[in-house]
């Protein structure tokens, strides 16, 4: 280990795009600083060129672009919603906000992603929606899943917060279900702070969805000329997204193939360098099934047993390498005990990968010094 700096790396740092800063303020000094500026339209472009996506509208959040979901399927009270109990909040904290109630499925050992063998156990005469959310941006199983949900009648919701640019099949992620959310929060490949988008498949979801996000009204229709006023006409909200967040989002997606390729060269650089050191300790490296590629959102490791993964982090901690772990099971935590129920058999797997996982530090600053520094403090631990 190099004595020369022992400045902590930081689990994660936002990259920062050339153009970001010029583009906000372009975006200041320009006619438009609330939603559907120039910049507001770009963005939405560039995602639909990289989704393949029919309809991108740009939210404030991943959180608020499910919870667009949630007004657009019509979920009630009573209503089920099939979710991975391995995945952020927001994945199953939206449904609720309807008074629905979360069946929360556990994940496969391997990928992390909900498993697809376990769903229609989960399925009962309320179940409304299958929500996935594709782990560190390797795709859930999609041939089963999408035939489970046409079988059974339900809407498929992906919440694609880690997978812009992943694919499955060649098939972009995102563009699986009725309805896919967007991340562009600070920790994400693509980051404006705080930022989201809904992917829409069909006309007339997008032209409610429009609706909806905008205060319930069809003030866009009246702009583009296809109504004579502007009214409220459905349920609404306001998941705008305001122009200078966009003309960020902007810089960072005309940025993506260069955030790409190094977050790309830092995870493979970690699978090749602890190939070795990981089959000595018992420790499993991210499982990428042949027919997926992913964003290299997340590089994690799977400790064999939870109190390696503490001596691990502390070992990283004192060589100056932050390392977390995420996610609490849902099924098990306080407000997923109180308002949803875990599906038949419970999530066993889990609960044991989430005491057993940790993450390394990924972003495209990673500079080669800091990626051997990282290398070196993980491979001088020894698993006990
Ligand atoms: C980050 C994240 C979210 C929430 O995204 P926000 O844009 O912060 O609302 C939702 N789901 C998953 C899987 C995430 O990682």
């Amino acid at each position: 280990m190099s004595t020369t700096d022992m400045t902590t790396i930081p689990h994660h740092r936002a990259f920062v795009a050339e153009n970001q800063l010029a583009y906000v303020t372009a975006a200041m000094h320009g006619k438009w600083s609330s939603g559907y500026g120039p910049f507001g339209e770009r963005a939405a472009a560039l995602l639909r060129e990289i989704t393949g996506a029919a309809h991108v509208l740009l939210t404030t959040s991943a959180t608020t672009a499910l919870d667009l979901s949630t007004l657009l399927l019509d979920v009630g009270p009573g209503d089920e919603v099939i979710v991975p109990s391995y995945t952020f909040v927001s994945t199953a904290s939206v449904w609720v906000q309807r008074g629905a109630v979360p069946v929360f499925a556990d994940c496969r050992p391997d990928t992390l992603n909900i498993d697809e063998d376990l769903i229609e156990a989960a399925v009962t005469a309320r179940t409304r929606a299958v929500v996935v959310t594709h782990y560190a941006g390797v795709a859930c199983e999609m041939d089963k899943i999408t035939k489970i949900a046409e079988r059974h009648g339900l809407a498929l919701v992906e919440d694609n917060a880690h997978g812009l640019g992943g694919t499955y099949r060649d098939r972009p992620l995102g563009t699986f279900g009725r309805l896919a959310a967007l991340s562009f929060h600070a920790t994400k490949n693509v980051q404006c702070g705080e930022g989201g988008a809904l992917l829409a498949a069909g006309d007339d979801l997008a032209r409610r969805a429009e609706i909806i996000r905008d205060k319930g009204t069809n003030r866009r229709q009246f702009f583009r000329g296809e109504v004579d006023r502007y009214r409220w006409v459905d349920v609404g909200t306001n998941y705008m997204q305001a122009e200078p967040l966009a003309a960020q989002l902007v810089a960072q997606l005309e940025a993506f193939g260069e955030i790409q390729r190094r977050r790309q060269e830092v995870w493979r650089a970690y699978h090749d360098g602890l190939a070795a050191w990981a089959r000595d300790n018992g420790v499993a490296r991210p499982a990428v099934p042949p027919e997926c590629v992913h964003p290299a959102h997340i590089y994690y490791l799977l400790l064999p047993h939870a109190a390696g993964r503490t001596a691990l982090i502390a070992h990283l901690a004192e060589r100056g390498v932050q390392a977390v772990f995420h996610y609490s099971p849902l099924h098990a935590s306080p407000a997923g005990e109180k308002y949803g129920r875990a599906a038949p058999g419970g999530c066993p797997v889990a609960e044991s990968v989430a005491d057993r996982q940790v993450r390394l530090p990924l972003y495209p600053g990673l500079d080669d010094g800091e990626l051997g520094r990282v290398l070196d403090s993980v491979t001088s631990f020894k698993v006990s």
